[in-house]
């Protein structure tokens, strides 16, 4: 992956939007030590894939990015802001001279709580990334294992301080589970609850087809709204889709299973816990070609 364009943005809400958001090199830095993003991973972000010089699912990353802010009770993030910031990204990182014909971007974008010391406005930038190319694994598919998140289904109800289901920045849980399906053999994970409901991946969400239904575990469960499984949803007509509780063993009762992230698309599992499963390639390829036509 590189680094192409980063913008700075200024959360203090006095300067108009144009003014808010200053480009600046991405090999820069521009968070200080004593930033919370930094030192606590307190904050939230966003990532979209670019096509066609758009983001795509914008509308539906602002409206998760506002509710990551919500749970983690940090301040609304102006939307506008955020929206003209990334729209602009996405057009700059995909001028012919800044991005190669082979590559596909993506933009990143973070909000952290500020400033440790000088506890002023959150901070904020965003990122254009390139060199993201999901065609392979699209094809192939991925392994995973099954690993316990600790956490029962109701998390989000009875504990909502373990922040389950804000994309926060505090990802190192999740590489971790990562580190752990290698060492297992794998390249992925589906997470359960510790009361045994099937959650999600540590980047993706869980698509499974049971009795010819497309289903995803409820995000009441402390599992984000995922937007690529939301446009999947959206746009396989044909087939009945909703949300539903998942125990282990309906994962063995699917007919197929994916795991869904927007910088990836609809990747099908090949193997879970070691046992083979069968692919969908044909559906497989038309989720994928719903997720890349989409506009917005
Ligand atoms: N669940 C988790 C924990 C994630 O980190 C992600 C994406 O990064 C997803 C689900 C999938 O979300 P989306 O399809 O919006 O990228």
């Amino acid at each position: 992956m590189r680094a192409l364009l980063l913008y700075q943005l200024d959360l203090s809400g006095t300067a108009s939007v144009a003014d808010s958001i200053h480009p600046v090199d991405p090999r820069e830095p521009i968070v200080r030590a004593t930033d919370l993003g930094v030192n606590r991973g307190d904050g939230v972000f966003e990532t979209a894939v670019v096509r066609h010089g758009r983001p795509q699912a914008l509308e539906a990353h602002l409206t998760r990015l506002e509710r990551s802010a919500a749970l983690l009770e940090m301040p609304s993030p102006r939307l506008d802001l955020w929206r003209t910031a990334v729209l602009r990204a996405a057009a700059a990182v995909s001028a012919p001279d800044v991005l190669r014909a082979d590559e596909l971007a993506s933009i990143k974008f973070v909000m952290t709580r500020g400033d440790e010391i000088d506890r002023a406005d959150p901070t904020g930038w965003v990122l254009g990334f390139a060199g993201n190319d999901p065609s392979a694994v699209r094809a192939t598919g991925t392994s995973a294992v099954v690993l316990d998140r600790g956490y029962r289904h109701d998390v989000m109800q009875t504990s909502p301080w373990l922040l389950q289901g804000a994309k926060s920045l505090a990802y190192a849980v999740n590489e971790a589970a990562l580190r752990e399906a290698v060492r297992r053999g794998a390249d992925d994970v589906v997470f359960v609850s510790s009361d045994g409901f099937v959650l999600e991946g540590p980047r993706s969400t869980l698509i499974a087809r049971i009795d010819g239904r497309l289903v995803t575990p409820p995000t009441e469960f402390g599992v984000l709204p995922g937007t690529t499984q939301a446009d999947v949803f959206g746009g396989i007509a044909d087939l009945s889709v909703g949300t539903a509780a998942l125990v282990r063993e309906d994962l063995d009762r699917a007919d197929a299973l994916w795991l869904c992230s927007s910088t990836r698309g609809a990747v099908p599992v090949r193997e879970l816990d070691g046992v083979a499963r069968t692919r969908d390639l044909a559906l497989t390829a038309r989720m994928n070609a719903v997720l890349d036509a989409r506009e917005d």
